[in-house]
Parts: structure tokens; C-alpha cells; sequence
């Protein structure tokens, strides 16, 4: 007995993380990738793990798995979204939930700006054209942003900084969050409707929870302006995906910039892969060398916080160690 809660901690990841942060964990336990090993010895590997730490969005982290784990002694989401945690699960087995909210922030208001750029410049598909050996300026016709409307759904960390940059840009912000009291100048809280009808650009930086699943339905990209651009880089189950291609084959909206979608990666015969003027990455959105290494530090941190009984820094399910 004395032997087995004296052996070093078994970090359990669901993929690797940076190696900074792999090195670190190896010099005070042992470390196991999941992806590394055969989906059989999932759970012996679990069964043992006395942290948990979860990389990918697409890995849930279920009542069912955490039930699976009876030495878990803390969650680590590697990222700022902790929807694929069961935190109510979690908080029920007395395990904590760390996640990495800022660490992220910069590179997915970066890749925003970019693919709001890249849709009202349609830059993509005019780099296809010039590769086919097509030089059609006319066709590439595109919209200024500065002096134009944004409209940002979910005011916090990234919103905020989405804003920061637009606004260095020229653009006008508008933003709906129903949880937000003080607003920084020159950005005007608007209700959601407020926002669809003003905005020239809609971007989506709330989370996903069962109020916000389903918040951009058709009805809601039915009172955007003819001819906006849509830009998701938040989860893609905030969106009606099949009635935004519609909206997008019929000519409504304008374009759009989407990074996140209801089941990654997407099936093949995805309704928006054939819709026009569209710019879809895979989640790309926090892949930078700096955010990777940031979240994986700042994950590890807390986790070593934890499993030495201090409080982390940052604890999605606070309610845990009241
Ligand atoms: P945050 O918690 O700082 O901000 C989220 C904001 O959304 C908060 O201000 C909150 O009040 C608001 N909100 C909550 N419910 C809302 C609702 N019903 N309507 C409107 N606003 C609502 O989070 P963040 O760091 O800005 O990240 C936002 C989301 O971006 C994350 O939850 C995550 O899903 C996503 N994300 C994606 C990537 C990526 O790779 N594409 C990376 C990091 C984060």
C-alpha cells in the first residue's frame, strides 16, 4: 500500500503537448499518450492515471470516463473551451477542472482577423485562380472593412481583442453579451437581433453551452444584412451549419470564415464545403508555436498545482473546492 501511493504520478494525455511541457511532466512521473497507444489499453491506462490532461476539443471527457478513473486527481483542458468536459461530473467526484483561458487569446484573434480579411478579400479564391493560371481581377471584387460594422457575439478574452485589432483597422464594433456590465469606449452593446441587422461582419467568440448551442439558427442568419460575412472561430454547434450554406448558395450572405464545426473533422459530404466564397480551417485557431506552448505550461502548472494540494490558477468548476 505504502508503495503504491508513494509511486510517481501517471499523467494520462490525450495527445502530446508541447515538448517544453512533455519534458516536465517526465521528470515528475511518468507520462502516456493516449494516441500512442491501442484504443484497448485505453482504459488499464486510465484506470491509473492520477491526472487527466486533454488537448484535443474532439476528446470528451465523459461521467462515463471520469467513472473509469478512480485515482483521478485533476482534469487539465489544454485550452480555453472546456465544453468536452463533463464538469458536473467531474465536480461530482470531487475532481477539479484546470483550463488555460488566456493563454490562447492572441493567436485565435489573429486567425479571426485573418479569415475576416481573407472572406472580404476573397483571397483564397483568387490565390486558386492565379495557380490555374487565371487573371480575373473583376471577379475578385471584395468589401473594405475599415468604416464597416463588426459585430461580435461574446464579449470576453478573444472578443475583446478581436475588437482591439478591428478597430486599429477602422471598423466599427458592436458587441451582444448578456454577461457583460462595463464595455470599453467605443464599442456599442447591442441586443443579438441589434447586432444581425447592423453588422457588415458577425464573429462568434462565446462558448458553447446549452444557451449559446444553436444561437445563430435560421431564423437569426435570416435578419443579417444581405451580403455579410460570418466568421465562427468560437464551436461549431453555436451555428446552424446547413442553413448557413444555404444562406451563402442563395446569395443572402456574402461569405464565410469558419474554423470550428459540429463534428471535426468534418464528414465529406459537408454542406459547407461546397458553399461559395467560404474559408474553413481545421481548428487551427490556438495553433501557434506561442499559444501551444503557453496552454501546455500553463496546463502543466496547474496540474502540478493540484496534485500538491495548492489551489490553480485557473479552475473551471471553482465549486469543487469550496
Ligand atoms: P471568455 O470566457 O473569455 O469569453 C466568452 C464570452 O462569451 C464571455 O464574456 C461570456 O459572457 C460570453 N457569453 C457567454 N454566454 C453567452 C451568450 N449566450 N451570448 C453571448 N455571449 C455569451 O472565452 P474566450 O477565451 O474569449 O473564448 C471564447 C471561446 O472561443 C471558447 O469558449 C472556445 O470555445 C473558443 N476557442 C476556440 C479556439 C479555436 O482554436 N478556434 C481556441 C480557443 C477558444
Amino acid at each position: 500500500m505504502a508503495e503504491e501511493s508513494s509511486r510517481p504520478p501517471l499523467f494520462v494525455l490525450s495527445d502530446a503537448i508541447h515538448p517544453e511541457a512533455m519534458a516536465w511532466l517526465s521528470r515528475i512521473g511518468i507520462v502516456k499518450v493516449l494516441d500512442d497507444l491501442a484504443p484497448k489499453d485505453h482504459p488499464v491506462v486510465l484506470a491509473e492515471a492520477d491526472a487527466l490532461i486533454v488537448r484535443r476539443p474532439s476528446f470528451q471527457v465523459t461521467r462515463e470516463l471520469i467513472s473509469t478513473c478512480p485515482r483521478l486527481r485533476v482534469i487539465g483542458r489544454h485550452g480555453a473551451g472546456v465544453d468536452n468536459v463533463d464538469l458536473q461530473a467531474a465536480t461530482e467526484a470531487g475532481i477539479p477542472v484546470t483550463y488555460t483561458p488566456s493563454a490562447p487569446t492572441d493567436s485565435v484573434a489573429e486567425l479571426t482577423i485573418g479569415l475576416i480579411v481573407a472572406v472580404a478579400r476573397r483571397i483564397v479564391g483568387a490565390h486558386q485562380a492565379v495557380c490555374m493560371g487565371i487573371w480575373h481581377r473583376e471577379q475578385f471584387m471584395g468589401m473594405e472593412l475599415a468604416g464597416k460594422v463588426l459585430g461580435i457575439i461574446g464579449f470576453g478574452s478573444i472578443g475583446r481583442a478581436v475588437a482591439r485589432i478591428a478597430q486599429a483597422m477602422g471598423m466599427r464594433i458592436v458587441a451582444y453579451d448578456p454577461y457583460v456590465s462595463r464595455w470599453p469606449e467605443g464599442v456599442q452593446p447591442v441586443s443579438l437581433r441589434g447586432l444581425l441587422e447592423r453588422a457588415d461582419v458577425v464573429t462568434i467568440h462565446a462558448p458553447l453551452t446549452s444557451e449559446t448551442k444553436g444561437l445563430l439558427g435560421r431564423s437569426e442568419l435570416a435578419v443579417m444584412k444581405p451580403g455579410a460575412i460570418l466568421v465562427n472561430t468560437a464551436r461549431g454547434e453555436i451555428v446552424d451549419e446547413e442553413a448557413l450554406a444555404e444562406a451563402l448558395r442563395e446569395g443572402r450572405l456574402g461569405g464565410a470564415g469558419i474554423d470550428v464545426f459540429s463534428r471535426e473533422p468534418i464528414p465529406r459530404e459537408h454542406p459547407l464545403l461546397h458553399a461559395p466564397n467560404v474559408v474553413l480551417t481545421p481548428h487551427i485557431g490556438a495553433m501557434t508555436e506561442e499559444a501551444q506552448r503557453r496552454m501546455a505550461m500553463t496546463v502543466v502548472e496547474d496540474v502540478l498545482r493540484v496534485l500538491s494540494g495548492e489551489r490553480p490558477s485557473y479552475l473551471a468548476n471553482p465549486e469543487v473546492l469550496r
